[in-house]
């Protein structure tokens, strides 16, 4: 049975930068937790950033413009935290080959995460097309990457993979 991976917050997990979660709930979900098809990641938390956390952004970029080095994640307040980004990204990575996944279902907006939209690295709120750093790694390197809204394109997608 093929694995996903899926965000930790996503799950329930409280390793939001604010202590909180973004638990998910729906048929699709428990299909799969009781399937044990989940496995479960925080890129940030694994890479030994607290919970709680200041929040952090991209700043002038994409989760692929930190991969190529022409862009940092910093955190409110201007320290860099682009080292723990990649950190964490590579050890997502390393649990899909570990698990030979090829879908994974990540929060949207998350400067690790986010798959379509993160926030414009200035701290303002405002929510800009662009893909978290994790993301941007498992996509280069051939993952599907869904958000929670995409839950159903992701099962499809996994059905398409043989399931
Ligand atoms: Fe961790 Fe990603 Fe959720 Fe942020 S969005 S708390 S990095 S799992």
């Amino acid at each position: 049975m093929k694995k996903v991976l899926m965000s930790s917050c996503l799950l329930g997990e409280k390793v939001r930068y604010d202590g909180g979660s973004l638990a998910l709930t729906g048929q699709i979900i428990d299909h799969w937790l009781s399937e044990g098809r989940v496995v479960s990641v925080c890129p940030e938390v694994e890479a030994g950033m607290s919970i709680p956390r200041l929040p952090a952004e991209i700043y002038k970029g994409n989760g692929d413009d930190v991969l190529n080095g022409k862009a940092n994640v910093i955190e409110q307040g201007g320290i860099v935290v682009t080292r723990a980004f990649l950190d964490g990204a590579s050890i997502a990575l390393d649990l899909c080959s570990k698990f030979k996944i090829e879908i994974a279902v990540l929060a949207e907006f998350s400067p690790s995460c986010g798959s379509s939209f993160i926030y414009d690295g200035g701290f303002s709120g405002r929510k800009v097309s662009g893909i978290g750093v994790a993301a941007a790694l498992l996509r280069r390197c051939g993952v599907q990457v869904f958000s929670q809204h995409e839950l159903a394109d992701a099962n499809k997608a996994m059905q398409a993979t043989g399931g």
